[in-house]
């Protein structure tokens, strides 16, 4: 059975460890550096991608998670987690730091801010259409050749990748963490 970590430094973690645990995987809150030691996979969930990134660096997991991402350790970054994984912020913070895993451009808030939050179904190739749950979520703006788009969603300025896939890491702009349907999270177990 895999080991599956969630970070748990803020933001949803309770809804990720909760959806895994539905799934046939060894769920792991991953809150300091060696907690990292014996999972095959990590979920850098949703929350507020500031803070996040500052409780990377005093928890100490930034360098050694950086390591592990670069090995082929395998993470999916979720809203936050996916502005995290990326490798260029727009609109982000003058200090802003990414762990630039995935050779995307994401826009903070790019689909307005938390009134304009929407639902919209979202079509993943090779599984189906799931509910999408979009909360302050960031824009992909560019997407490298090498990154493989799974999702796509029109939100009226034309097509945007919503869920994306480079080797062993994995980006989600919506929250399937807040829906019942477990197949984003299952795609991602699949792969381990
Ligand atoms: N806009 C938030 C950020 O920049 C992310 C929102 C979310 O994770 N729901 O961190």
């Amino acid at each position: 059975m895999p080991r599956v970590g969630v970070l748990a430094l803020q933001g949803d973690v309770r809804e990720h460890v909760s959806m895994l645990e539905g799934l046939d995987v060894d769920v792991v809150r991953v809150r300091h550096p060696e907690d990292l030691d014996t999972l095959d996979g990590l979920v850098l969930p949703g929350g507020e991608s500031t803070t996040i990134a500052y409780l990377l660096n005093s928890s100490g997991i930034r360098p050694v998670l950086e390591e592990k991402i670069t090995s082929g350790f395998s993470v999916m970054g979720t809203c936050a987690g996916l502005i995290l994984l990326s490798s260029e912020i727009l609109g982000g913070r003058s200090d802003q730091w990414c762990f630039g895993a995935l050779d995307i451009a994401v826009r903070r808030n790019g689909y307005g801010r938390q009134i304009a939050s929407f639902e919209s179904p979202v079509n993943v190739a090779g599984v189906g259409t799931v509910p999408g749950v979009f909360i302050r979520a960031p824009k992909i703006e560019r997407c490298a050749d090498g990154v493989e788009v799974l999702a796509t969603l029109d939100h009226g300025d034309g097509e945007h990748p919503v869920l994306v896939r480079h080797a062993n890491v994995w980006g989600c702009a919506f929250h399937p963490e807040l829906t019942q349907d477990s197949r984003v999270h299952q795609l991602f177990t699949d792969s381990l």
